[in-house]
């Protein structure tokens, strides 16, 4: 009998990538041409025109940042005009632009790049690794995206994968792919939180097992907290305590800030196993011409004196998810750890603190992903396959005149399922067309959350059947009716534009009021106005 085709599972991380194949039914993590388990998440452009890929690409970050993409997983999917990426703009060295339909693009020697098209790239160089290991062409692939991905963000991952040659079979959450890598076949009936600090995000997924159906109750998670939090914490220790000693101020020197952000890294990390570390760096300044050099020394309680608030967030989080399905702490069977940052001792202690049981052991924080996503793609059309029930993360709406939106679906809803209205007449009944904007996020303010596209039919259609049907991979689906038409539901794509004219509107009246003075009390955060205000008046 001619064997399957082999589906490979791939971790798309925000530092690096893995990608993990099965064997009779062990999932194995395939190493890279450079002998290790993960491909950095770089791209890069040489001095001389090459593109590169991985850790090549890596090893130009310090001497060549403008041209090395790194962290693409934070902005891939995303609109250019979005809170997040004007946050975002200040995080990378490397220019972001406006691309094709509104969404953030990235340049890279002058050349404007797609963000689906830096992931492919990534894509590619793993679908050639794991080709030439186990011998033959492969084109099906499982990806994973964190939890908290909106629609808009899953669907360029698929888009990505498409890109690189592989036929997307399932695109399936981080937690999940982590609680199948500890779960599967083990014919388990626990509850399981999923704690996943990695480098630029935190997910946290509370998940029911019960033997192959994984059922994900919760989710929850900050996309701007992660290792790199931790990372600059250190670095603005180091340079207060440079400038202490030497009166010199390193922040905003382009050459030093790169080492001294690797440094604070390398200590960070150090300090997972040691108490105390030196940080040396020669040659990192200068004053009248002579060299300075930096030499700090970091304790791991100095460390976690300046992290504590970071990792207490994660648990706020944590409750926060809990609460939403009224679970307490202690109803938690197992807590699973993954991310490179959940190895912190810190983070370790304040697990048992909290849950009143340590994390569990043997479930590797860096690998479980990609592992989980193979044994998905093994079992995909297998008897024995898994049963995903997968949760929405942040609710669907659309947008209202004032700003504000109305859910459609909900959060932590599963997917499959429909939502289903009537067409609403159009807001001026001289328009030919009828319009929603659709968002989708948790605030209840449009500008804070995510712009998907709208749906935009001929006024005639007022009356009809609309569907909003979220698919397993809770991906959502826009249905039409059209009573000509057998079926009489059709797909709506979604139409999309920079900015919706609702939403532009609102930045406008926002822009032409004039700021508050300084000692007048602010409006509540959160509101549109502040929204609007924090993010335009950065620039
Ligand atoms: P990930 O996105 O899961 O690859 O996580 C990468 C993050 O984990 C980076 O911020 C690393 O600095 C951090 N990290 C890796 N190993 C350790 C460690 N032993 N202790 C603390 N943080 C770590």
């Amino acid at each position: 009998m001619a064997d399957k085709p082999r589906i490979v599972g791939i971790d798309l991380g925000t530092t690096n990538t893995l990608v993990a194949s099965v064997r009779n039914r062990i999932p194995k993590i395939v190493p890279t041409d450079r002998g290790n388990l993960i491909l950095p998440s770089v791209v890069a452009l040489s001095a001389k025109g090459d593109l590169l890929v991985g850790g090549v690409a890596k090893d130009q970050m310090v001497t060549n940042p403008k041209n090395t993409l790194y962290g693409t997983k934070r902005l891939i999917g995303r609109k250019y005009h979005s809170k997040v990426v004007e946050e975002l703009k200040s995080y990378f060295n490397y220019d972001i632009v406006e691309g094709p339909d509104g969404d953030a693009a990235v340049m890279l020697g002058g050349t404007m790049y797609t963000l689906p098209h830096v992931s492919s790239l990534i894509l590619g160089q793993i679908k050639t690794i794991a080709e030439q290991f186990l011998g033959g062409p492969i084109t099906e692939a499982v990806i994973s995206v964190p939890a908290y991905y909106n629609d808009n963000q899953r669907n360029a991952v698929k888009e990505a994968g498409r890109l690189a040659g592989f036929d997307v079979k399932r695109i399936v959450s981080e937690p999940t792919a982590a609680a199948l890598a500890y779960g599967f076949n083990r014919g388990l009936n626990q509850k399981i939180l999923v704690y996943d600090l990695g480098g630029g995000t935190f997910d946290v997924s509370v998940l029911q097992l019960n033997g192959n159906v994984f059922e994900v109750l919760a989710t929850g998670g900050d996309t701007f907290l992660g290792g790199v939090d931790f990372d600059n914490r250190v670095m603005d220790y180091l340079l207060a305590q440079f400038y202490e000693q030497t009166k010199v101020d390193l922040s905003q020197n382009p050459a030093a800030l790169p080492r001294i952000k690797n440094a604070a890294e390398s200590a960070k990390i150090d300090l997972t196993l040691r108490l105390n570390v030196l940080i040396e760096l020669p040659y990192v300044g200068e004053r009248k011409g002579k060299p300075l050099d930096l030499r700090i020394p970091l304790t791991r309680d100095e460390l976690n004196d300046l992290t504590k608030d970071l990792v207490e967030r994660t648990f706020t989080i944590c409750d926060r998810v809990l609460e939403e399905k009224g679970l307490k702490p202690s109803e938690i069977d197992e807590i699973i750890l993954v991310g490179g940052q959940s190895r912190m001792p810190l983070v370790q202690q304040r697990i048992q603190e909290h849950f009143g049981k340590p994390p569990r052991k043997g479930v590797h924080p860096d690998e479980c992903v990609a592992l989980g996503a193979a044994l998905l793609g093994d079992s995909l059309g297998s008897i024995d396959s898994v049963e995903l029930f997968d949760a929405l993360s942040m609710p669907i709406s659309y947008g209202l005149p004032d700003g504000r939106v109305k859910h459609i679906i909900e959060k932590n809803v599963q997917g499959p399922l429909t939502r289903s209205f009537r067409l609403p007449s159009p807001v001026d009944p001289s328009s030919p067309y009828i319009e929603m904007d659709i968002f989708q996020g948790d605030s209840d303010y449009m500008v804070d959350n995510e712009y998907l596209g709208t749906v935009r039919v001929a006024a005639a259609s007022a009356g009809r059947k609309i569907d909003f049907h979220l698919t397993a991979e809770c991906l959502l689906q826009v249905l039409v009716e059209d009573p000509t038409k057998s079926p009489p539901m059709n797909p709506l794509a979604l139409a999309t534009r920079d900015t919706p004219e609702i939403l532009k509107k609102a930045i406008e009246e926002a822009l032409s009021r004039e700021p508050p003075p300084e000692d007048e009390p602010k409006k509540a955060s959160g509101g549109l106005f502040s929204s609007l205000t924090r993010v335009f008046r950065r620039k």
